[in-house]
C-alpha cells in the first residue's frame, strides 16, 4: 500500500485533482508550467513517468522491512522540503527505500538523514538536529533539500534516462528558487553532475568545464539573467554524500560535513549562531 492523496499524510501537497505525469512529455509540460514551488511539489509527488521506479518504490512500500512492518509507507516520489525562498539549496541523489520512501520526507528516518540534519542544525539551517518522521516538527531555516531523482531506485542507482526525466522537475525547481538561492550543496558525485546539467538548462551560467567532484570543491555560477533580484553569483559546493558507506568507513566525518555547511553559512553571510548539539554518529 502506498500513501493515497487526500488521506492526510503530513506534508502531502497533492489532491485528487493534481495532474499526474505518466510520460516524459507529461513531466516536461507539468513541470514547465508549475507556477510555484508548492504546485511543482504537488505535481511531482504523484508522478508515474518512470515505470521501473514506480514498480520498485511501490513494491518496497508493500513488502516493507521487518522493523517497519506495522508502519505505513509513503511509496511515492519525494519532493523538496524546506523554505520555498531558500538561500541554501541541498541536492541529494534519491530517497532511500526505507528512509524517505517510508516516511514521505527527504533524508528522514535513516542514518544519512541523522548526519545531514545534525550538521545543518549546527550551522543554523535547521531548528532541530534530528529528522525522524514527516510530523516531527523539523523546520529548515533559509534552506531547502531536494533530490536529483525523486523516486527510490533499486541499489540506489537510477538509469541515465530516469535521471534525465526527473531532471525536468529539478530544472523547474531551480528556476523557481533562483531569485533567492545563494549556495547549492551537492551531496555526492551523482548530485554534483545532475546539478550542473539542471542549472545550465534552467539558465544559470555555469563553468563550461565542470570541475571534477571532490569534497569541498567549490565553483561559481551566475543566476538566470531574467532574475533581476537574484544574487550576482551562486556558490556551488561539493560534499561527500552522508551515506552509511561513507560515514561508517570514515571517508566522511562530522568535521568534514561541518566544514561544508559552516562555509555555506559564511557565504550566505548570516551565521545565526552555532548550536552546541552533540554530533550524530
Ligand atoms: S523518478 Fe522523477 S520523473 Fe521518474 S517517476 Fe519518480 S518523480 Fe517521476
Amino acid at each position: 500500500m502506498v500513501a493515497e492523496v487526500g488521506t492526510g499524510w503530513p506534508g502531502d501537497l497533492a489532491s485528487r485533482s493534481t495532474p499526474v505525469a505518466n510520460t516524459v512529455d507529461d513531466v516536461r509540460r507539468l513541470a514547465g508550467s508549475a507556477p510555484s514551488v508548492d504546485h511543482l511539489s504537488a505535481r511531482s509527488s504523484v508522478c508515474r513517468a518512470c515505470p521501473r521506479l514506480v514498480t520498485w518504490r511501490e513494491k518496497v512500500a508493500d513488502q516493507k522491512r521487518a522493523a517497519y512492518t506495522g508502519e505505513p509507507y509513503w511509496g511515492r516520489p519525494i519532493v523538496g522540503f524546506g523554505s520555498d525562498r531558500p538561500r541554501l539549496l541541498v541536492l541529494g541523489l534519491a530517497p532511500a527505500a526505507h528512509g524517505g520512501n517510508r516516511t514521505g520526507r527527504i533524508f528522514t528516518g535513516d542514518r544519512s538523514g541523522d548526519w545531514l540534519m545534525a550538521a545543518m542544525h549546527r550551522a543554523g539551517f535547521a531548528n532541530q538536529p534530528t529528522s525522524v518522521s514527516a510530523d516531527d516538527g523539523l523546520d529548515l531555516i533559509d534552506a531547502r533539500i531536494v533530490a536529483a531523482v525523486r523516486c527510490a531506485p533499486p541499489s540506489n542507482k537510477p538509469t541515465p534516462a530516469e535521471r534525465d526525466t526527473c531532471g525536468l522537475w529539478l530544472t523547474r525547481e531551480l528556476s523557481l528558487v533562483a531569485s533567492t538561492v545563494r549556495v547549492v550543496v551537492a551531496l555526492g558525485g551523482f548530485a554534483w553532475n545532475a546539478m550542473f546539467d539542471a542549472m545550465r538548462t534552467a539558465g544559470y551560467q555555469v563553468p563550461p568545464r565542470r570541475p571534477r567532484f571532490g569534497h569541498c570543491v567549490e565553483t561559481q555560477a551566475a543566476p538566470p539573467t531574467l532574475e533581476r533580484y537574484a544574487p550576482e553569483t551562486v556558490s556551488l559546493l561539493a560534499c561527500y554524500h552522508p551515506s552509511q558507506q561513507n560515514t561508517f568507513t570514515g571517508k566522511l566525518t562530522v568535521a568534514m560535513l561541518d566544514e561544508v555547511f559552516q562555509h555555506a553559512a559564511e557565504v550566505i553571510g548570516d551565521r545565526r549562531g552555532v548550536s552546541q548539539v552533540t554530533p550524530a554518529g
